[in-house]
């Protein structure tokens, strides 16, 4: 991906989703996922070449004229696979004073780990309020778990887990 540009599902964000995380959210859906779980429900984002190039600056004033949102959520696609946007992105909204869920499909221990190379996977974790992590597993699917698709996947309290040094998730959708 060129400096300054980030691949998203599509050019806009999507306001106003109440299933994306706690109250009435805005959507940024990154384009291209790796992990092609069975059923997923948006495979039209696998692919890395799909969807649309956006400058970051043009996702940014989107960001500057949200109104009445409780927060911003990214998901796809997996936010994760274009770290440098996502960093960038996630910064600027935390900056703003909005809180802050990301989706993605791998789980919480691989991004520590890869943050061992890439310390872009450390430094995103200080603007991430709620981390989605964890692929859809179909066997696992499951109406009862808030904002998730299977039970394998946990809301992360990232605040938290960064200060207990270990994976906490949220109280009140256990
Ligand atoms: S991680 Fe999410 S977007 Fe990627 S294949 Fe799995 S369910 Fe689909």
């Amino acid at each position: 991906m060129k400096k300054g540009f980030v691949r998203l599902a599509m050019p806009d964000i999507q306001e106003d989703s109440i299933v994306d995380g706690e109250g009435i959210r805005s959507v940024i859906w990154f384009q291209g996922c790796s992990h092609h779980c069975k059923e997923c429900h948006n495979p039209e984002t696998w692919d890395f070449d799909g969807g649309v190039e956006v400058s970051i600056d043009d996702v940014k004033k989107q960001i500057d004229e949200l109104e009445f949102q409780a927060g911003v959520t990214f998901s796809g696609g997996d936010p994760m696979s274009q770290i440098e946007a996502l960093v960038e992105l996630a910064k600027y909204v935390k900056e703003k004073g909005m809180n802050v869920w990301c989706y993605t499909g791998f789980i919480y221990e691989d991004l520590e780990k890869m943050g061992e190379k890439n310390p872009l996977y450390k430094e995103v974790f200080n603007y991430i309020d709620v981390l989605v992590d964890g692929p859809f597993v179909l066997d696992l699917k499951s109406f009862e778990v808030a904002f998730r698709g299977s039970s394998n996947q946990r809301l992360i309290d990232i605040p938290k887990t960064l200060e207990k040094g270990k994976v906490i998730t949220l109280e009140k959708y256990k």
